[in-house]
C-alpha cells in the first residue's frame, strides 16, 4: 500500500527495531513506548484495521501467532502483558495498517476510557 507508514516499515523503507519476524509477521519497537516494553505486530499484509481481518480471519491467527512466540522468546507470560487494538481515530488508532500494540516490562496503569 503506498504511503502507508507500516507497509514502508515492513520492507525496510523506514527504519525500525525488529523484535520479531516471520513469513507473515513483523513487530518492531514502538517510537513513543508508553511502557518499558512497547512492540507493534503487523501483518505484512496491509489492512485498514481490524474490522478488514473479520474477512481475512487467518491474518489474525498469524498475527497471535507471532505474539505467542515472542511473549515464549521473552518469557512474558511471567510478568504479564497487555495487548492493545485501536480501531478507528476515536479510539486513537493514528496509523490505519492495522496493529496490535503489546506492553509488558513494568506494571502498567489502569486502563481506563476517558483522559
Ligand atoms: P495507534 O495510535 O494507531 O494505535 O498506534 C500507532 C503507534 O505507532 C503509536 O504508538 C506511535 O507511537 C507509533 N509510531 C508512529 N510512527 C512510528 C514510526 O515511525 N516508527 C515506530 N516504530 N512507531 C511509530
Ligand atoms: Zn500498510
Amino acid at each position: 500500500m503506498e504511503n502507508c507508514l507500516f507497509c514502508k516499515i515492513v520492507e525496510g523503507k523506514i527504519p525500525s527495531t525488529k523484535v520479531y519476524e516471520d513469513e507473515h509477521v513483523y513487530a518492531f519497537k514502538d517510537i513513543h513506548a508508553q511502557a518499558k516494553i512497547h512492540y507493534l505486530f503487523v501483518h505484512k499484509r496491509h489492512s485498514h484495521d481490524v474490522m478488514d481481518l473479520m474477512q481475512e480471519k487467518s491474518q489474525l491467527i498469524d498475527i497471535f501467532s507471532g505474539i505467542g512466540q515472542l511473549v515464549q522468546k521473552e518469557n512474558l507470560h511471567q510478568s504479564g502483558f497487555r495487548l492493545v487494538n485501536n480501531c478507528g481515530a476515536l479510539a486513537g488508532q493514528t496509523v490505519f495498517h492495522t496493529h496490535f500494540h503489546l506492553l509488558s516490562g513494568e506494571e502498567l496503569g489502569a486502563f481506563g476510557a476517558r483522559r
